[in-house]
């Protein structure tokens, strides 16, 4: 296939990974944000826990805390104080007696077990315990989750709920994070119109820009929205010029093709440089990436789905790269394709698909109804792409396939 490519011009899409990742280094400087402000953003340094967690052994239900070698005695035990979560039993738990504890609440000294309240009749002074105990139920062991001094989180991860979780039981209140790269975006085209406004005749709604503002924003990005831009050569020159004086990098859509109003391209190599500008993937072939005045400029192709399908292959690993994160690669999984799909070798093509499992647990998918580049319904109705390899024909039903589901900023 290579000839045949070298002879299209299409860059195969790993290729064009490569050089997009190989081309960008993360932006400069870094700020420190509360936790709540975190998700999404990239750590500068990795991040030591100053605490055990739990803190200390405390119990995991509401019970009692006991001597478990005074349980074969099977004599009642004396009842001599109270543990709350937050308020300690200050005493000893010393054979014969036991304390009333709370889940959360610190293991009183001395005990060694809980046992839960459903296994014990109890009255104002003593408990007797029935039913199986075992040396050291119930009790949340200190640092069993987390030792102190352990690293939490590495230098370039991002940010998720669940580390901001972390790090709150953790005791952190603030991280430090990289800068957030600021991405100016445009779409240009005579027909856009803003979601919102009246539709004149011949002219569409804008979703391009509204999808990927969302993305960046998801991405934890900085967006300069430039808004709609007509197929104006002057007006395109000035906003790109804007762009790239003004953000760390660009994302346009539309005007990457040969037509006759496709200035994008034509101006990204009058005013900047093209690195390539044809991916041998589908959708998404015109895609343009290059620098104007020193910045990265990804020219997305117009159609809907291209454009989304190219942001998240192409894009989306670039930008992670900008933030100082680091782009994990495609996730892939093997699943049974449940109709044909027609496809011609020499591009990656990115059908949209809906998986799921049948009751054996084997994956198993279908193409959604009509692909297409501007069959919107379609990406909204898949959570996977069908990935299909570059040398590759048609798909048969029953073919196992590469299918790699939707993920954030897309899922
Ligand atoms: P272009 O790449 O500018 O030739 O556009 C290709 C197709 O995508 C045309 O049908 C355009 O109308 C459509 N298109 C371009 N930009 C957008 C946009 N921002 N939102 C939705 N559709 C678009
Ligand atoms: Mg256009």
């Amino acid at each position: 296939m290579a000839d045949c490519c070298s002879q299209t011009g299409l860059m195969p899409i790993e290729s064009a990974r490569a050089r997009l990742l190989d081309s960008l280094t993360a932006v400069d400087g870094t700020e420190t944000v509360p936790l709540d402000r975190a998700p999404g953003r990239i750590l500068t340094r990795p991040i030591q826990s100053a605490v055990d967690l739990p803190p200390g052994d405390n119990s995991a239900m509401d019970g009692y805390a006991v001597q478990y070698a005074d349980l074969s005695h099977r004599k009642p035990l004396e009842l001599i104080g109270r543990a709350f979560a937050g308020e300690p039993y200050a005493g000893r738990v010393n054979p014969g007696t036991c304390v009333r504890i709370m889940t959360g609440a610190l293991v009183p000294a001395g005990a060694d077990t809980i046992v839960m309240q459903e296994q014990v009749e109890a009255d104002a002074e003593s408990i007797f315990v029935s039913g199986e105990v075992r040396q050291g139920d119930h009790i949340r062991r200190r640092g069993e989750d987390v030792g102190r001094g352990q690293e939490l989180l590495a230098a370039g991860t991002r940010i998720s709920v669940a580390h901001v979780a972390l790090l709150a039981a953790a005791g952190i209140g603030a991280v430090e994070v990289r800068r957030r790269p600021v991405i100016a975006l445009l779409s240009t085209g005579d027909e856009l119109c803003q979601p919102g406004e009246t539709l004149a005749e011949g002219h569409i709604y804008d979703s391009n820009r509204i999808a990927l503002r969302a993305a960046l924003a998801e991405m934890g990005l900085e967006v300069l929205d430039l808004g709609i831009v007509p197929d104006d050569r002057p007006a395109i020159g000035a906003a790109l010029e804007r762009a790239a004086r003004e953000a760390d990098a660009v994302i346009t859509s539309g005007g990457v093709s040969v037509g006759q109003a496709d200035y994008t391209r034509e101006l990204l190599q009058e005013l900047g440089q093209i690195d390539f500008w044809k991916v041998a993937m589908k959708p998404g072939k015109p895609f343009a990436f290059g620098h104007l005045m020193g910045k990265p400029l990804f020219g997305l192709p117009g159609n809907p789905v291209s454009a989304l399908v190219t942001f998240y292959q192409l894009v989306v690993p670039a930008l992670t790269l900008m933030q100082g994160g680091r782009w994990k690669g495609p996730a892939t999984l093997a699943a049974k394709l449940l109709k044909p799909l027609k496809k011609k070798p020499g591009r990656t093509d990115f059908q949209r698909g809906s998986f799921h499992s049948d009751a054996c647990g084997s994956l198993l998918v279908e193409p959604v109804a009509t692909q297409g580049s501007h069959i919107l319904s379609g990406l909204a109705a898949a959570n996977c792409f069908i990935v299909l390899g570059r040398d590759s024909g048609n798909a048969e039903a029953g073919e196992i396939v590469s299918i790699e589901p939707f993920r954030a900023p897309l899922g």
